[in-house]
């Protein structure tokens, strides 16, 4: 350990001497120390100096080029999954992380994928107009004028063709379509106008599919990302007129591809034995379905002349009075004609192999197909992700290894709905539930200044710890500090995870602890063909900082979880956690009017806050004297801590989410739900049958979990 150090200390800065940011510039190394518990246990039996020399390395090797260089290459061209733009983008991240000394592997998979195909939207009655359904080529931003771009489009839609009067449903959300069916408006065998926000699109589908509708045109408002905000691309960030969100509709309840739930889409031909699902038998929107800019919708609306006007809460950016229905005189036309079929995509994976612990992985990854050139989604985080790579590669070519393995995972056909991390997942269950350590995830993770984060409970505080210990490029303070404003709070403002990225699988599914993390700012135009580097330089950041700042960040992050001896997870806050969520629960079950959760499980969440910090001081006071086979055995178990939560049968709305701690929202897809089953049984007013079992089935993982941290550390 030490001899490397010092030959990777002399390789290293004699090499570039004057490309190292002195490290006075950096916070004092009392923050950076100010490691968790667990984590100062690891530093007490470790050379301590060994990880600061790492962290300094992380710190002071990314550089602004690398990063500027990576996300210039990653979005030449238009990438959509299944493509072969998609393919060369695979081979240069492959060849980046081959050349960086890492080993490489692919996972490749069969999927069932959609494709632009063709899309019309016309207005045929009381005028005829042929609405635009693609961008605007602008001159300054040379991208925009690519051959391949595609049309506005949403993957999974329908195909077939509609000519009908037009109903506004505000955000298609099911309380919006439970109101119009209050107000009396009728939307069977109409076109539905919905705008973006509120919900996953794909939900907009379900509910106008639902309510009868026979299409959905999906639009941009002014006052969800338009002019209303402030200037629009090319001037501003903010959506122009004919910006459009494209964008999956999937809303099945097991992500990953279509046809195989739960199973690995292995290639066809080197693989017959997975079991395909026919497409007939997929529950696919069967309706049209097609997104706009505002600028085109504008036309549409302004022609809508029915009597009665949207609720307030309805109205949005444009200057016009909203009205729920276009009346019998507009006749809107919509044709959707796309195909799908089988497509092969690619995870590529690169991992730097551990020293001591080769069979536990801290995982990182984001996905790198996009709908148009994707700069900030995904290929930020992707660029970021190389740029890391390249540290990693430098050090271990001189003689650096992680105790741990850290696997560098480039996921495919997110955009389709996770398609490829989940395909991944599936394939290699058995294998992550006994190695995975940690999932760290990084789409879109470098858009903007304002430091984020969301983890599940054990990884929360070493998350908080790493930012103390990498500067802010805008502000010479610390990324804690520019995280924690709030000086009435302990913490600065983690959030719990929620849908709409790779983790899912990985934390929903898997139950491998996860966070998601990066140097965020607001990006209106995603999604769109807007998307491009010029974009990027122009609007998000010139100088391109921020990639190095968060790559330090995802190295030391990942470091110390791979190098501390006893994996730092925070283990009492499981149970604080817990408790938390059971509040939350019970003030929604009292705005319900619905009954409330078991005392005893408070008493048991708290038992639990109790058992994991005993644990912690424990293990922290025996360390020194851990055998090596003790800490295989402490770290074996602490890695199945997580893993408690799972259960076999998985929620009441669809068993491929296994987690009873933590799973998307199944009616808007995006926002988190904590303790899902509970919940899911107090909003669907389910009987006090079904609150007992999922009360019972919470209460089972907790006394699982409470088994585990019981036997830490003596049991070993
Ligand atoms: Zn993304």
């Amino acid at each position: 350990m030490v001899a490397y150090l010092i030959t990777l200390t002399v390789l290293l800065t004699g090499a570039t001497v004057g490309k190292i940011v002195p490290l006075q510039q950096f916070p004092a190394d009392s923050t950076a120390v100010a490691a968790d518990t667990a984590q100062q246990t690891a530093e007490q039996v470790t050379d301590f100096s060994g990880q600061q020399r790492v962290e300094d390395l992380l710190r002071s090797r990314p550089q602004p080029e690398a990063f500027r260089g990576h996300l210039y290459e990653l979005t030449r061209h238009p990438h959509r999954a299944g493509t072969a733009r998609n393919r060369e983008v695979r081979d240069y991240i492959t060849e980046v992380s081959r050349q960086a000394g890492l080993e490489v592997a692919h996972y490749d998979y069969d999927v069932w994928l959609a494709e632009p195909g063709e899309v019309r939207v016309s207005i045929v009655s009381p005028d005829t107009l042929h609405l635009p359904l693609t961008e605007r080529v602008v001159g300054i931003d040379p991208d925009t004028g690519h051959p391949e771009l595609p049309h506005g489009w949403n993957a999974y839609s329908g195909s077939g063709e509609v000519t009908a009067e037009v109903v506004y449903a505000n955000y298609g959300r099911r309380e919006d379509f439970a109101l119009l069916a209050e107000m009396g408006i009728d939307v069977r065998g109409k076109i539905v106008l919905a705008r973006y926000g509120g919900n996953f699109r794909g939900f907009k589908a379900k509910y106008a599919e639902a309510a009868g509708a026979s299409g959905l045109i999906i639009y941009t408002d002014p006052a969800n990302g338009g002019y209303v905000n402030g200037p629009v691309y090319p001037d501003g960030i903010y959506s122009s007129a004919s910006a459009i969100q494209r964008g999956s509709l999937l809303t099945l309840n097991y992500f990953g591809d279509p046809l195989t739930p739960f199973e690995a889409a292995l290639p066809v031909e080197t693989d017959s034995t997975v079991r395909r699902l026919h497409p007939d038998d997929v529950d696919f929107h069967t309706i049209p379905v097609t997104p706009i800019g505002y600028g085109a919708a504008e036309y549409i609306f302004t022609r809508m002349l029915g009597e009665r006007l949207a609720p307030e809460s309805w109205r949005g950016g444009f200057p016009f009075p909203y009205r729920l229905t276009g009346g019998r005189d507009l006749l809107v036309h919509l044709s959707v004609n796309q195909p799908q079929g089988l497509k092969p995509i690619t995870n590529v994976v690169a991992t730097v192999q551990g020293s001591e612990f080769p069979d536990e992985w801290i995982i990182l990854g984001s996905h790198y197909d996009a709908w148009g050139f994707g700069t900030t989604d995904p290929n930020s985080g992707t660029a970021m992700l190389l740029t890391l790579t390249e540290t990693l590669g430098e050090m271990v070519r001189a003689g650096y290894a992680p105790r741990r393995s850290i696997k560098i995972a480039h996921w495919d056909a997110e955009e389709y709905l996770m398609i490829g991390s989940t395909e991944w997942v599936e394939q290699l269950r058995e294998e992550l539930g006994a190695k995975a350590v940690a999932y760290i995830n990084a789409d879109m993770s470098v858009t903007g200044s304002r430091f984020g984060a969301s983890a599940s409970p054990s990884l929360k505080q070493a998350v908080i710890d790493a930012s103390k210990a990498v500067m802010h490029p805008d502000t010479g303070g610390s990324l804690y500090e520019s995280w924690h404003q709030n000086p009435d709070t302990a913490e600065p403002p983690i959030g719990n995870l929620g849908g709409g990225s790779d983790h899912v699988p990985l934390y929903m599914h898997a139950g491998i602890p996860s966070t998601s993390v990066g140097l965020y700012g607001s990006v209106p135009i995603y999604h769109t063909n807007y998307d491009t580097f010029w974009f990027y330089e122009t609007h998000l950041d010139s100088t391109f900082r921020y990639g190095p700042a968060l790559t330090a960040y995802y190295g030391i992050l990942s470091t110390r979880l791979a190098n501390a001896p006893i994996i730092p997870y925070d283990l009492g806050r499981y149970g604080s956690d817990l408790h938390h969520h059971l509040n939350t629960l019970n003030i929604r079950a009292r705005e319900l009017d619905r009954q409330t959760v078991p005392d005893d499980l408070f008493i048991l969440a708290d038992t639990l806050a109790l058992l994991g910090r005993q644990a912690e001081t424990e293990l922290r006071q025996r360390t020194e004297t851990l055998s090596p086979e003790n800490i295989v055995c402490i770290n074996r178990e602490l890695i199945q801590l997580e893993r408690t939560f799972l259960d076999e049968q998985g929620m009441p709305f669809g068993g491929w989410f296994r987690s009873v701690y933590a799973s998307i929202n199944p009616f808007d897809g995006y926002a988190n739900w904590m303790l899902p089953g509970l919940r899911y049984t107090l909003e669907e007013s389910g009987t006090r049958e079904e609150f007992d079992t999922q009360a019972e089935v919470l209460r089972q993982a907790m006394l699982r979990l409470k088994n585990h941290l019981e036997k830490l550390p003596s049991g070993c």
